[in-house]
């Protein structure tokens, strides 16, 4: 099956009162666990890479693995997303690459790190609606500022600056109408990363999940139900992989994400997509660490990056089968670009069109 534009996935998704995890990815593991997973569960999925992997993968290499993955599992509706893409040439270099998706994060400058304001969120974001729509491609945008900075990208906001910047339903709104774009990513209280809370347990002194703005979410879904939006740092740093982590010789004693609750109640007010990556790398640095400490006489890769690429999928599993995508990889007979492209046309444009 070619790669499916990822509006039809999330259009499938809100008609199914689901949500579909975006799990990043850098190396043949990750692309390897995710499938597996998408196919046992049977869930439509979504891979995508930042700037940062295409550097890291000299993006020939991560295109190609992710054609093996819809040769190998052809079934399974799988969109290849290009995430904090900073600028237009960045996003028609991915849409020339093969993507069926892109991120531009517009909430920010080209620098990915200096805040943008609305006016020019709106330009950029429009311009890559303009330049991706006729090809069929997707474009997600973003409106208002996460806290934290992963690969490189981020505002490095504090937990009080990122209160100050979440996104305004009001503004959301004509963000939405003015840019045309497909999926609109929220600031509700998440960061990236895997340090995503302040707040202390007053007993046990153990880090507590941020509390997130759901009423935003709320809002938003009410001012325009069609509106597929994105939750964005959205981990949960389960506590028993960070524990493996620490058990065997890592150092992570402050590590929090979000309360898989609370992304259900989103999925439940139109939250479509949601990225994860921080989940996996901990699970594989784990069982790496694990292979490490209770073996070290062993040095062949396949020794440590099987385990690993094994945690990976438990992880992925876990998550397909809580945001509810399982199960649904058959559901519809998948569109190709140019299938989309009439819908453009004929004025499907925006996700509140
Ligand atoms: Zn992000």
């Amino acid at each position: 099956m070619p790669l499916v534009p990822m509006r039809q996935i999330l259009d499938e998704a809100a008609k199914g009162g689901y949500g579909v995890g975006a799990f990043n990815v850098n190396n043949m593991e990750q692309i390897q666990a995710i499938m597996q997973a998408a196919h046992d569960t049977k869930s439509p999925v979504i891979i995508q890479a930042s700037r940062g992997a295409l550097k890291y993968s000299k993006m020939i290499y991560l295109r190609n693995l992710i054609a093996a993955a819809t040769e190998e599992f052809p079934e399974i509706p799988l969109t290849m997303h290009l995430d904090h893409g900073n600028s237009v040439e960045t996003c028609q270099q991915a849409i020339e690459l093969g993507f069926t998706s892109v991120m531009i994060d517009g909430s920010l400058a080209e620098d990915g790190k200096t805040i943008n304001d609305y006016a020019a969120n709106v330009a950029i974001t429009k311009k890559v609606v303009e330049m991706a729509h006729p090809l069929g491609v997707s474009v997600e945008g973003e409106l208002g500022a996460l806290g934290g900075i992963e690969d490189g990208h981020g505002a490095g906001l504090s937990t009080d600056e990122v209160e100050k910047h979440l996104t305004n339903p009001e503004e959301a709104e004509s963000f939405v109408a003015e840019t045309g774009l497909d999926a609109l990513a929220v600031a509700i209280g998440t960061s990236h990363g895997a340090y995503k809370g302040s707040r202390k347990d007053p007993k046990t002194g153990e880090t507590l999940p941020p509390l997130l703005a759901m009423d935003r979410i709320r809002e938003i879904h009410k001012r325009m139900p069609n509106c597929h939006m994105v939750m964005h740092g959205s981990s949960s740093v389960p506590k028993k992989l960070v524990d493996i982590i620490n058990q065997y010789g890592g150092r992570m004693p402050d590590a929090a994400g979000v309360a898989l609750d609370d992304i259900q109640e989103g999925i439940r007010n139109g939250v479509r997509k949601i990225n994860v990556d921080t989940d996996s790398r901990l699970a594989m640095t784990g069982a790496a660490r694990k292979v490490f400490a209770e073996t070290p006489e062993k040095f062949d890769p396949r020794d440590w990056l099987g385990p690993a690429r094994e945690a990976a999928y438990e992880v992925y599993v876990e998550r397909m089968n809580a945001f509810g995508q399982a199960g649904h990889a058959g559901d519809y007979e998948p569109m190709t670009l140019d299938d989309i492209k009439s819908v453009y046309c004929s004025g499907g444009c925006c996700c509140n069109g």
